[in-house]
């Protein structure tokens, strides 16, 4: 076509696609993407997923800036100056492929498969992009497995010991509660279709019991909130189960039919009064008692837990305890009463091992959460090629600066296949550009709404971008590790995880939307029940028992000291998905601080100061704010190098210790002092 007959021709009308959100959220929109030209013009919200009401949230309205804006990445590329520089040359995808097949074709020949470590979570992707080829590839080149347990692995450990992952509440469901418990989860910033259901049922005379570090803007609507310190939510529900004991307002007949270790569990709680539990989590003993009669008095109650309480040292036994208090006071069984943790465990007909075509070899884990103390420190082999997909390590793991200097190794050959230029790919040797999920073929399923999607690509790939799957076939097949029958294309990734359930599969095909076998709205004790052998629920279950390093519901002291008494925070913020977005998101973004603990240390709005421990520091500005509780500041998660003054964020700050349950981080047991910079 000529330059003037370019000008001249007229713009296409842009036609409407559905596809449906695959990002780290449990609301799992259905979208509706306006396209022109092969291009995205607007992302909007489309009523197949009755949850989340054909409205979406502000960050993923912004996929067309990701698609096309600066920092998208469009070619092969590898690196020409200093690690970290951003210097990089555009290569094609045929040496690009060589070249990151003949490093880990090297890395084993010299090492053994081990000294390669792929490094993913998948955060931006869905099922055909995660944990399929791309595991099989790995599996197949016997590299060292991840533990991919930064996020929900303590919450996790806890709901399959207790109730074998039994699907929740649906939150849709929630108007039917007369009293909902918000527990360490701020929908207002992550699953916000949550938010208007809340506000109608609260309008409807039902009660909201927010428990959270900080002052969430639902706890300024709650009826309740209790603000424990960061560990303390272990102790707190500890007080409520005694009480419900002690009181005879446990529910003795469910215990004894539907329960184990409810005698046991009646003998932990018992050190912990409503005085004792105030003084170990800062909450006053008669709040607690109103919460702990609230919650004995009102059916339907449902109890949300999010992953916020989970991310200290005793994070797996408070999901435990909380967990275990719908059983103790007998919530279940009515619409509307139980808890809602993570639902991705209603999922267990879609056949994710058939799509990765491999079984998983029994070679070394490494945990994602000590990447940095991996790359630096392990021998037997050395970790040699790092191959990094769906994740930006450098700006998610704790002790951000270890990490920094482990991908700084001149002997490290770093692989990112990425959607953008985020801060771990500037550290790359080699850069590969991958699709977003509007750009291919994807299939996902909510963690929190009951809804699994199928959804077409709806546009042209930005530049040479290419999907997951077909690389990790290509690489594959340059190994020389594709087997006949692998399935490798969308389509046949997609026919394998349906295979077992021919209801999915027509569902999916005549309404592009499905809901799991357990239904769209399961009644926890009617129509799901615990996924452990026996079915009952296990209120101290022998394995979480063993793991927890001082015995299950053992509360471990605040870490805070003398030289560091602040504990660092680090939540979501509204306007990332956890790291994802980063690139649209350039303020400067402040450390949070209540205004008593400002003054004590000669701190006013806007200063600029510097947050601090042994294993770093961060420059940034500062906000006062009252809705932190003294003793606590805030860094949100997530945030990249641009987002502080020093380059650095809160996972500088935050040790490589884990949770009691999961080998999850511990982000909220930073301990730091602040003063002026
Ligand atoms: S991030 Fe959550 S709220 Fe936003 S579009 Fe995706 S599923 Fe919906």
């Amino acid at each position: 076509m000529s330059a003037m007959s370019e000008i001249l021709r007229t713009p296409e009308p842009p036609v409407h696609l559905t596809s449906a959100c695959p990002l780290d959220c449990p609301d799992a929109c259905s979208l509706d993407v306006q396209v022109a030209d092969g291009r995205v013009v607007k992302v909007d919200g489309d009523r197949r997923n009755p949850f989340t009401q054909g409205y979406i949230c502000a960050k993923v309205r912004r996929m067309p800036e990701l698609l096309y804006g600066e920092g998208r990445l469009l070619y092969p590329a590898v690196r020409k100056g200093p690690k970290g520089s951003g210097v990089f040359e555009r290569i094609s995808w045929d040496e690009a492929l060589d070249l990151a097949a003949a490093k880990m074709r090297e890395a084993q020949e010299r090492w053994g498969g081990e000294a390669i470590l792929p490094f993913c979570y998948g955060g931006s992707n869905g099922m055909l992009t995660h944990e399929a080829v791309d595991s099989r590839l790995f599996f197949r080149l016997k590299a060292s497995r991840l533990a991919r347990t930064v996020c929900a692995a303590p919450s996790g450990r806890a709901a399959s010991g207790l109730y074998g992952k039994m699907p929740g509440v649906a939150l849709s469901d929630y108007p039917h509660a007369r009293l909902i418990v918000l527990w360490g989860v701020n929908p207002s910033a992550s699953g916000i279709h949550l938010v208007p259901i809340l506000q109608e049922a609260q309008r409807q005379g039902t009660q909201l019991v927010v428990i959270d570090t900080r002052k969430t803007p639902l706890a300024k609507k709650a009826d309740l909130h209790l603000a424990p310190r960061p560990g303390g939510d272990l102790p707190l529900a500890l007080s409520v189960i005694r009480w419900l004991f002690t009181e005879g307002k446990a529910d003795l007949a469910f215990l004894a039919a539907h329960t184990t270790g409810a005698e046991e569990l009646q003998r932990r709680a018992e050190p912990w009064t409503f005085e004792r539990a105030a003084e170990a989590s800062g909450v006053a003993a008669a709040d607690i008692e109103r919460f702990a009669r609230l919650y004995a008095e009102s059916s339907p109650a449902v109890i949300r837990t999010g992953w916020g309480f989970e991310r200290n040292r005793n994070g797996g036994s408070a999901v435990s305890a909380a967990l275990a208090l719908p059983a103790v006071a007998g919530k279940f069984g009515v619409r509307g009463g139980g808890y809602t943790m993570s639902n991705s465990g209603a999922w267990g007909a879609l056949d994710r091992a058939g799509a990765v075509a491999e079984p998983e070899p029994a070679t070394r884990t490494i945990n994602m959460n000590r990447l940095g103390k991996a790359l630096l420190e392990q021998q037997d082999p050395p970790v040699t090629v790092l191959f990094s997909y769906d994740c930006n390590p450098l700006a998610t793991m704790p002790n951000q600066e270890k990490v920094r200097r482990g991908l700084e190794r001149e002997d490290l050959f770093t692989i990112v296949f990425e959607q953008v230029w985020t801060d771990t790919a500037q550290y790359a040797d080699l850069v590969l550009p991958a699709t977003t999920f509007l750009e291919h073929a994807e299939m996902s399923r909510g963690y929190g709404a009951y809804v699994l999607h199928r959804s077409p690509a709806v546009a042209a790939p930005a530049g040479e971008a290419r999907p997951n799957y077909r690389v990790f076939a290509d690489l594959c097949r340059r190994l020389g590790l594709e087997r006949p029958g692998d399935p490798e294309t969308a389509e046949e990734l997609t026919a394998t995880l349906l295979r077992k359930s021919e209801r999915m599969r027509t569902d999916l095909d005549r309404d592009g939307i499905a809901a799991p076998d357990c239904g769209p709205a399961p009644v926890q004790f009617l129509d799901s029940f615990p996924l452990t052998t026996d079915r009952k629920a296990h209120l101290v279950p022998e394995a979480l028992d063993r793991e927890a390093p001082h015995g299950l519901y053992t509360y471990q002291d605040d870490p805070a000291t003398e030289r560091y008494p602040l504990a660092l925070i680090s939540p979501a913020v509204a306007r990332l998905v956890s790291s994802t977005f980063g690139q649209l998101f350039r303020d400067t973004v402040p450390l949070e601080m209540h205004p008593d603990d400002a003054e004590r240390r000669g701190l006013a709005q806007g200063d600029t100061v510097r947050v601090w421990n042994d294993l770093g520091e961060v420059r940034t500005k500062l906000r006062l704010s009252p809705d932190l509780r003294p003793g606590v500041v805030l860094l949100p998660k997530g945030l990249w190098s641009h987002n502080t003054l020093s380059g650095s964020t809160a996972n500088t700050l935050a040790p490589d210790t884990y949770t009691d349950l999961g080998q999850g981080a511990c982000f909220n047991d930073a301990r730091v002092e602040v003063a002026r910079a």
